[in-house]
């Protein structure tokens, strides 16, 4: 099956929400767990819970909630499309992130983005259980490399070649890095005519099995943990950017007999920084300084894609206001397919993260 991009950016921005599962440690022995939200059962609508009262375990403010109604205000959003905690990784590929795939086998670039607090799914939702290739869980770069792999295989012929490559790198404190090469130090976004927006120095590794993807990943995540043990996890206060590029080359067909026709499509997988508000207040130093960086730069993604889906067309896009959106200039909008998945706890203790993860969503839309 194919898909063809439109230019319609409605069309080609898809805003989801997942609800992870509540885990063993959210759930009381005594008194199981209650979810603060629900999903519709056409799985479009999401509301959440606030409650207003003092209760401190599940079980109290249910209580609390059954005897007085009015300690409780429900927030309702609508996207296209809800995951609830039951939902699989199947499901999460099939429904939203194959279509990008798809469209990046026809020559098209897409993102596909991951939000949320830590421990909400980014990374179960983008990697999974990613190292054995028949594992349920596994996520959506080990599928999409799958289905590349799977479509090379089967569109392969004398005259027609594919050359799949990936990078991996690392956005933290708005200093990108190269997760494969880290001994490159600190790269430069560069821009040229030809080549258009890329990065100075990123290491391009030619793959040529989805096995080949997975030990690149790997090999990246082996050096972001060793970074995060010596300044206490960057993983989660920095973005990690997987990108898949297939480029397809056909000789000698069509109106070109003696030319070559290249396509090429380009999938950025990103894992982004947690989204925690961390209250500034508290926080002081390279803290801070941290935190700082990161409300900046998903605040600047925010802005990108609301002023891409924005109905009246602008003319300025902001982005230069970050590494990221600098980085996906030519992958977000036009006929780029571009899915942001906001990922959210289903606990009270979380309602506050939550709510602020549905309305940055809900800006996407
Ligand atoms: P993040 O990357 O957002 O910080 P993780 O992906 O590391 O969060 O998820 C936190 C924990 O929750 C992990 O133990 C992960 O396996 C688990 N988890 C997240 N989403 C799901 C899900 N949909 N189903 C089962 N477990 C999940
Ligand atoms: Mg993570």
């Amino acid at each position: 099956s194919t898909v063809t991009p439109s230019n319609d950016n409605r069309e080609n921005f898809k805003v989801v929400i997942r609800v992870r599962p509540p885990l063993s440690r959210e759930i009381d022995p005594m008194y199981g767990f209650s979810s603060i939200v629900s999903v519709s059962p056409d799985h479009k609508q999401i509301s959440i819970q606030e409650y207003l009262g003092a209760a401190s375990n599940d079980m109290e403010r249910e209580q609390d909630i059954q005897e007085n109604p009015g300690l409780v205000t429900y927030h309702h959003f609508t996207f296209d499309c809800v995951y609830d905690p039951d939902s699989t990784q199947v499901q999460v590929y099939e429904n939203t992130a194959r279509a990008a795939v798809l469209s990046v086998l026809e020559g098209y670039n897409a993102t596909l983005l991951a939000y949320g607090q830590t421990g909400t799914g980014k990374t179960y939702t983008m990697e999974g259980f990613k190292y054995n290739s028949t594992d349920p869980q596994r996520g959506i770069v080990p599928r999409a490399s799958e289905e590349i792999f799977k479509f090379i295989e089967s569109s392969q012929s004398a005259n027609a070649t594919f050359m799949v490559r990936a990078s991996y790198l690392q956005i933290y404190n708005e200093f990108i890095s190269d997760l494969l090469k880290p001994e490159r130090g600190i790269l430069q976004i560069r821009e040229e005519k030809r080549r258009g927006v890329f990065v100075e120095g990123l290491s391009e590794w030619a793959v040529r099995s989805p096995a080949d993807i997975c030990s690149l990943m790997q090999k990246g995540e082996a050096t972001r943990a060793t970074a995060s043990t010596k300044m206490n996890d960057v993983s989660s206060r920095s973005h990690a950017v997987f990108i898949i590029i297939v480029e397809h080359m056909v000789v000698g067909e069509g109106d070109f007999p003696e030319g070559q026709e290249i396509t090429v499509g380009k999938l950025n997988l990103v894992d982004l920084a947690g989204s925690e508000r961390v209250r500034v207040t508290g926080a002081t130093g390279k803290r801070l300084e941290e935190s700082k960086k990161i409300n900046q730069s998903l605040s600047a993604l925010g802005n990108v894609i609301a002023a891409l889906t924005d109905t009246k067309p602008r003319t300025h896009i902001p982005y230069r206001d970050s590494k990221l959106t600098r980085l996906l200039e030519d992958s977000l909008g036009g006929n780029c397919k571009t899915t942001m998945m906001a990922m959210i706890s289903p606990s009270e203790e979380a309602f506050g993260e939550s709510l602020s993860s549905l309305k940055f969503a809900n800006r996407a839309k």
